[in-house]
Order: structure tokens, then sequence, then C-alpha cells
């Protein structure tokens, strides 16, 4: 394998303010490293989540060559990350490993209990009992190790009394559990190489409270798990491609929190998913977290491919929004977000000269193109038959320049606003 700069290998890099540059094109990491210089954050150029990797029929190999390829051509010689995110199994892990990933970001969520938010007492007791016998905290209870247990957070006690305590342990209990099993499977994996862990449960239904937080730091350190980032589900919502919505204050004062377990109970970053296009929230972000932050971005990355076409192929554009309005239906589930079938219509209307604002400067278009990129890159073709991915890439392989130009614009815009604060 070339390793000309003795760095085109991905590396760990530490608690070390970091954002992660999703590329699900494999064409972004120019316009990325444009972006990325003189930022002051340490760069993930390879990042997919299993799920999108499987949704744009690409391989963990294809993600790292492109972003290796690339930062290869630009003689880039600092230290890069790779970023195998939202990994659920035993299989993700060594699919990825295998690949020369060295950031692995666990995703618990199917062992999450959101329920145990609304459980009433009986059932949360009935609930912590089974996890108790199934042997969930060892040869203890849950009860055992924290009930009545008082920590100083940022200079404020938070305390485990019961029902907080259960409600923690069922939502969360069983979720670092596997978060334990998959830190197993990535040390054997990784035999001998250094490489770092995220867990994260941004998507899960309901926000992590700042105990429930600290419940997850504690027992992930009780089990020897060391991470370099959690992905806590904030306040408010944190919708694909679109700034956040929600109350700013509330977000900044439980993000404190946030941190505060963080520094005191790790020490690991704390890691921003959906990140793209927060603008609101990325001073505060930046601000509150200093030196414990991760930001992971992706999709916006795809839509400003997409402007790309919008500004050098306008037909084209056209034909990838109406498959796009056509697929919104089928592919919107799973995805958190605003937009519905019944906007659909109306926006697919907007007259050529309209195009690119309605569907890629404004909430509506940008998540109906959002949330079908994996149709558009892996199932749609033009009315030549063409498929759009090969369309897509042509043209930006023939305009490169552009392609770099509007993706140092846009993602410098994150980077810039992230020090604002
Ligand atoms: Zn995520």
């Amino acid at each position: 394998m070339s390793n000309v700069n003795g760095n085109l290998r991905p590396v760990p890099l530490g608690l070390v303010p970091s954002f992660g540059y999703g590329d699900r094109l494999g064409l972004a990491t120019p316009g990325h490293l444009a972006a990325h210089k003189g930022s002051g954050f340490a760069p993930i150029f390879a990042q997919q989540s299993i799920r999108e990797m499987a949704r744009t029929d690409r391989t963990p190999t294809d993600v790292m060559e492109a972003a290796r390829k690339a930062l290869s051509a630009a003689g880039y010689s600092d230290p890069w990350g790779a970023d195998a995110d939202h990994l659920k199994t035993q299989e993700d892990v060594e699919y990825t490993a295998a690949a020369g990933f060295c950031f692995f970001t666990i995703d618990p969520s199917e062992h999450v209990v959101n329920q145990a938010d609304t459980m009433d007492e009986a059932a949360l007791k009935e609930a912590v009992a089974s996890q108790n016998k199934d042997g969930i905290y060892g040869g203890d209870s849950v009860e055992g190790l924290y009930l009545g247990k008082i920590y100083s957070v940022g200079g404020k006690d938070l305390t485990f009394t019961e029902e907080p305590l259960l409600r923690a342990a069922v939502k969360y209990g069983r979720a670092i559990a596997h978060c334990e099993k998959m830190a197993g499977f990535i040390h054997a994996a990784n035999a001998g190489k250094l490489y770092e862990i995220e867990v994260s449960v941004d998507e899960t239904d309901s926000p992590t409270s700042a105990l429930e937080h600290l419940f997850f730091a504690l027992e992930l350190r009780r089990r020897g798990v060391t991470v370099v980032s959690l992905a806590p589900r904030f306040i408010g919502e944190f919708e694909k491609g679109i700034d956040y919505k929600g109350d700013i204050k509330a977000f900044e004062e439980a993000l404190k929190v946030h941190v505060a377990i963080a520094r005191e109970f790790g020490p690991y970053k704390v890691s921003v998913h959906s990140g793209s296009d927060k603008f609101s929230i990325y001073p505060v972000i930046g601000r509150v977290c200093q030196n414990l932050l991760h930001v992971k971005t992706a999709g916006t990355s795809y839509l400003e491919a997409l402007r790309v076409v919008a500004r050098t192929d306008a037909p084209l554009f056209r034909e990838i929004v109406d498959y796009s309005g056509g697929r919104f239906g089928t592919d919107k589930v799973s995805y958190h977000i605003s937009v519905t079938d019944d906007d659909v219509p109306g926006l697919l209307k907007a007259s050529n000269d309209q195009l690119e604002k309605v569907f890629l400067d404004e909430d509506k278009g940008r998540q109906v193109l959002h949330v079908t990129f994996g149709s558009v890159l892996t199932k749609g073709n033009t009315a030549a038959g063409q498929s759009f991915k090969g369309a897509i890439m042509d043209i930006l392989e023939k305009h490169a320049d552009l392609h770099a130009e509007v993706l140092e614009k846009h993602l410098g815009k994150h980077l810039k606003q992230l020090r604002a604060g």
C-alpha cells in the first residue's frame, strides 16, 4: 500500500476539537480540505454510516480510498481521522476495521428503551428487576451501585433518587451493556492498532437528561469502556439539512451540563450529529464545548454537489428534483424531518429560475433532496438512460473547481460560526 508521506493512513485524533466531513459521492474531499484549512478543527475526511453505505452502494474501502486519493493528490500531510459511523453489530465493526477505519461510532439505539420516559413506577421496577437478574450490573444491582449517590457536576449536585435512577437504568442500561460488547469487538478487530470509540444515542426519541448522561458516563467507566466522544440526544429538533429548531437558551443550559459531565466523568468530547446547517446554535456549541467538541456533517455536502448540477446542467437538476419528489413518500421513512407528502407537489411547481433556491436554499426543498439521496444515487436514471449517479459524477469531475468552491464556502460557514461564540 502506498503511504508516501507516512500519513495517508487515518489516525485517532484524541481530545482536540474535530469536525467530520461526510462525503456520499467520494468527490468532496478537495472542497472539504479547502474549508478545513486554518479552521482549528482536526478533520475526519472519511466518514460514513453503515446505513448510508448501504443506501449508496459503497463499501468501507470505497469511502476510505476516495478520501485517501484526494488527500494524496493535494499533498496533505497532517493527521486526519476516519469514522465508521453508526455501527450496530460485530459484522459492522469487522467490515469497517478491515478497511482501515480507526474511529468507531457505536450505535446502541436498538437497545435504548424510549418508553422509559412514560413508564409507571411498577413497570420501571419490573424492568430493572429483570436487568438485575440478567446480570446487566454484574453481581450488583443498579440500586446497590447508584441509589442515593450524589455527584458534583459543574459545581451542582446531581442525585440518583429512586425514580429518576430507575428511569435512566431502564432507558439506557441494556444499551450500555451492548456498548461494552461492541467495544470488545472493536478491540479484537484492531489487534495492536490505535483506535478511538464514540457512543451515539442521538437517533433516539427522547432527549438525554443530565442524570441519564451521568448514568451513561458512570456505567461506561465502570465497564472500562473509554470513549473519545459521546453523542447525546439534545433537546430541540436536529432535523436533517436545516437549522436548529427550539429554544436556544434552553439548549445552551442543557449543553453546559452535558459538557460538564463529559469533562468530569470522561473526559470525552460531546459529539453533535446531524450537525449540518445548525448555524443558529454553532456559536453556543463552540463556546460551551471548547476543546471537547466533535461535529458530524454529511448530507449538506451532497446538497452542495447538487448545487453544482443546478448551476451547470439545469435540465438534469430538474430531472433529479422531479425524481426525488416522486421518491419522497417512500424514502422519508426513518428520517427526522418536518416536510410532508402534501408539501411536495407545490415545491415541484417551482419555475426553472427558482429551482436552486427552492430545493437548495429553503428548508422544505432541502429536506426532500436530503432524504432521497440513496434512490438518486443507486436507482434513478436520466431520460437519456444514464444513471443519475454517473451523470452527477461526470458533472462534478468536469466542474471540480466549482464543486470545491461551493463546498469550501458552505462548510467554511459552519466552521466560522462554530468559532463565532
Ligand atoms: Zn448520528
